[in-house]
C-alpha cells in the first residue's frame, strides 16, 4: 500500500471526496477522512485517533454529515506516519477503490441481532468486489434498520429501509421501491447501482441518483411498493436505549474530548454530527459536549471558511457564534464562506461572506439570490434582530 500524497490536489474536482488513502489539499494543509467500519470506533481506535490527531493534525477532529471523521492541517511529512497509525488501528481500506466505494451510512441505533450490521458488512463486501459498478465518489448507500427510518434526510443514492419483516430498497428521489427479504436486499441495492450506471448516471453535472430520476424512469421492479410517509426526523440527545448521544458545535471534536470519551465506551458516529456512546447512561462533564436539544449551538452551522478553505471570503464559525446571540427563537442559521454552500445544501436563513460584505438570504441555501447584500457585521446583526421582532416562529 502506498502512502504517497497525490502529486496534484483534486480539491476542486466535482463529485470527489477525500479519504485516508486519497487526502485532499486545503489552505491549511492536507485533509483526510476516516470511514470507520460500520460507523463505529472501539475505545482503542478512538484513543488512537485522538493521539494521532494531537501529533500530526489540527487538534480538532471534524464529524461529517456522512458519519465520517475528518482530520485536517496535516503537513506533507506527517502524512505517512499518520496513515500508518490509522492502518495499525484497522481504519484504512486495502486500496483506494475499496475506500472510495465504501460510502455507506448505517443508522446508528442498530441493536445486536437485528440484522443491520450483518447487512452493512455484506453490502461493503459487495461494493469491494470486482463486479461492483464504478460509481461517482459522492454516490452513497443508506441502511436504515430501525422500526422507523431516521436517515431519509441523509445523503444517499440507494436506500435500504426495514419495512415490517422485509426490507424496502429504493432510489433516492423515488416514491416507490422493491420490497424484498433480508437475503435479497444487498443484491437488490447493487442491482439499483448497476442500473444507475447503465442508465447514464455517470454523465452529466450532478452524477447523483435523484438527478438521474428527473429524466429516466426506474425499472418496474423498483416500483412495486410505495414508500410509507415518515415525518422529518429530529435526533434526540442524552439517554437513548443504545447509550448516550452527545453533539458537538459545528461537529468539531477537540482531541482532548475524544480522548476522554475513549476512556468511557465504544462510540458510533451519526450523520447529525453527534456521537452515540454505547451502553452509557451518564457522562463526565465536558464543556464541548452538547447534551440538550435546546442548546443554541445546535441552531448554527458554518462551513470551514477561512483560513482552511481557499475559496472562502472570510471567517464563518466565529461569525455564526456571534449571530447566535441575536437569532430569533427556533430559527436555524448557516454561515457560508462563499456561494458554493458545500456544507449545507438545505434551505434556511443563510449568510454568505463576500469580499464586499455579508449577503443575507432569508430562506435558501448559499447559492440562492440574496435578499440583502453588502452588509456590515453591525448591519447584519440588526437585520437578524429586526427579524426576531417581525417573525413569530
Ligand atoms: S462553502 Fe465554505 S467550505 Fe465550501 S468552498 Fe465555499 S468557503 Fe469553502
Amino acid at each position: 500500500m502506498t502512502s504517497a500524497l497525490p502529486s496534484t490536489s483534486p480539491a476542486r474536482i466535482q463529485g470527489w471526496c477525500p479519504g485516508a488513502l486519497q487526502p485532499m489539499r486545503a489552505e491549511d494543509g492536507w485533509v483526510l477522512r476516516v470511514r470507520p467500519p460500520l460507523g463505529r470506533l472501539t475505545q482503542v481506535q478512538a484513543a488512537g485517533i485522538a493521539a494521532l490527531a494531537a501529533r500530526y493534525a489540527l487538534h480538532t477532529v471534524e464529524l461529517t454529515s456522512r458519519a465520517n471523521l475528518q482530520l485536517r492541517g496535516i503537513a506533507e511529512a506527517d502524512y505517512p506516519p499518520l496513515l500508518a497509525g490509522l492502518q495499525a488501528l484497522g481504519l484504512v481500506d486495502a486500496n483506494v477503490r475499496t475506500e472510495s466505494r465504501r460510502n455507506l451510512l448505517l443508522a446508528p441505533f442498530w441493536q445486536v441481532g437485528d440484522g443491520s450490521t450483518e447487512m452493512a458488512q455484506a453490502l461493503a463486501q459487495a461494493l469491494a468486489s470486482p463486479q461492483a459498478p464504478e460509481l461517482p465518489g459522492k454516490f452513497g448507500f443508506a441502511l436504515d434498520g430501525g422500526t422507523t427510518p431516521v436517515l431519509r434526510a441523509g445523503s444517499a443514492d440507494v436506500r435500504i429501509e426495514r419495512h415490517g419483516a422485509d426490507w424496502l430498497v429504493y432510489a433516492d428521489g423515488s416514491a416507490t421501491g422493491a420490497l424484498v427479504g433480508a437475503g435479497q436486499a444487498v443484491a437488490m441495492a447493487m442491482d439499483l447501482a448497476h442500473w444507475f450506471v447503465q442508465a447514464g448516471g455517470l454523465t452529466g453535472p450532478r452524477r447523483r441518483m435523484a438527478a438521474l430520476l428527473a429524466s429516466h424512469a426506474l425499472p418496474a421492479r423498483f416500483a412495486t411498493t410505495a414508500l410509507p410517509f415518515v415525518a422529518p426526523y429530529q435526533s434526540p440527545l442524552g439517554r437513548v436505549p443504545q447509550g448516550y448521544l452527545v453533539a458537538l458545535e459545528f461537529g468539531q471534536l477537540p482531541v482532548a474530548t475524544l480522548a476522554a470519551l475513549a476512556d468511557v465506551a465504544p462510540m458510533r458516529l451519526t450523520p447529525w454530527r453527534s456521537l452515540l456512546l454505547e451502553g452509557v447512561q451518564s457522562l463526565p462533564a465536558q464543556p464541548a459536549l452538547i447534551t440538550r436539544t435546546d442548546d443554541t449551538r445546535l441552531r448554527i452551522s458554518a462551513c470551514t471558511g477561512a483560513p482552511g478553505c481557499g475559496q472562502a471570503a472570510g471567517l464563518t464559525r466565529s461569525l455564526a457564534r456571534k449571530l447566535a446571540d441575536v437569532l430569533p427563537a427556533g430559527q436555524t442559521l448557516h454561515v457560508s464562506g462563499c456561494s458554493k454552500g458545500c456544507a449545507h445544501p438545505a434551505q434556511t436563513l443563510t449568510v454568505v461572506v463576500t469580499t464586499t460584505g455579508y449577503n443575507l438570504i432569508h430562506h435558501g441555501n448559499a447559492a440562492a439570490i440574496p435578499d440583502v447584500t453588502g452588509l456590515s457585521p453591525a448591519a447584519l446583526a440588526i437585520q437578524l434582530q429586526e427579524r426576531a421582532h417581525a417573525t413569530p416562529l
